[in-house]
């Protein structure tokens, strides 16, 4: 099977308020260009240095999302174009990826990365952070960035009840954050969760956007 058939097969079994990003990190740009031919559109990132000839050479509909650890350094080379970044882990970016956005006269879409799984090595907020972060005066200011959501990973593990688990309290946490900080805002929808080993339970448990990378494109 190839990678036009395996989207084809993904898509047909997810609910039509869950979407699928492709997570085309190491992949070449025919690759992509398969899966863009069977209608995928949202591809996923995780390096500055991969992404820009990528994004040079690519199709201009195609709406890319960032999804790995961002040096501030490096906002200003995917602030003109970047659609979403998925992996906002510290005030700090926050406060760079607003000040890039509003040079270049527009607005980013970004996810609050949250840090549920148990690996020391993961970025992103705790819970708790996250409503410091919301309660945080500065953050109110950032007016060229819309707030949309979470983003998180479950713990790398076989236990399928320690992962549904995790996205059970991640998604109780959405519905509080939603009611609590961003009740008027219908911008707040989106709950990226789910890999190629999870997904089919981070849907049952409330995602709105899967990560999928090996499932369609084969090992990296
Ligand atoms: C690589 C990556 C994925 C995709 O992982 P697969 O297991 O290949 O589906 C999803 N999300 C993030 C943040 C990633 O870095």
């Amino acid at each position: 099977m190839g990678v036009a058939e395996r989207i084809n097969q993904i898509k047909n079994e997810l609910p039509a308020n869950v979407r699928l990003l492709a997570v085309s990190k190491f992949q070449s740009e025919s690759v992509i260009m398969e899966a863009y031919r069977v209608g995928q559109r949202i591809y996923g990132e995780n390096r500055v240095q991969e992404l820009l000839p990528k994004y040079e050479h690519l199709p201009k509909d195609i709406e890319w999302h960032f999804i790995g650890h961002l040096q501030e350094n490096k906002v200003k080379y995917i602030a003109p174009f970047i659609h979403t970044i998925q992996s906002i882990d510290r005030l700090k970016l926050a406060e760079k990826v607003n000040k890039e956005a509003a040079k270049c006269k527009r607005e980013i879409r970004v996810l609050l990365q949250i840090h549920i799984a148990q690996e020391e090595q993961k970025f992103g907020f705790s819970y708790n952070e996250i409503e410091e972060l919301l309660k945080n005066k500065a953050f109110d200011t950032m007016s060229n960035l819309v707030v949309s959501g979470l983003m998180g990973m479950a713990t790398f593990t076989d236990n399928q009840a320690r992962i549904r688990d995790e996205f059970h309290q991640l998604h109780l946490f959405f519905n509080k954050i939603k009611n609590d900080y961003f009740a008027k805002n219908d911008s707040f929808n989106e709950l990226s969760i789910g890999m190629s080993d999870d997904y089919i339970i981070a849907v049952k448990e409330g995602s709105t956007m899967i990560r999928i990378g090996s499932k369609l494109f084969g090992p990296r």
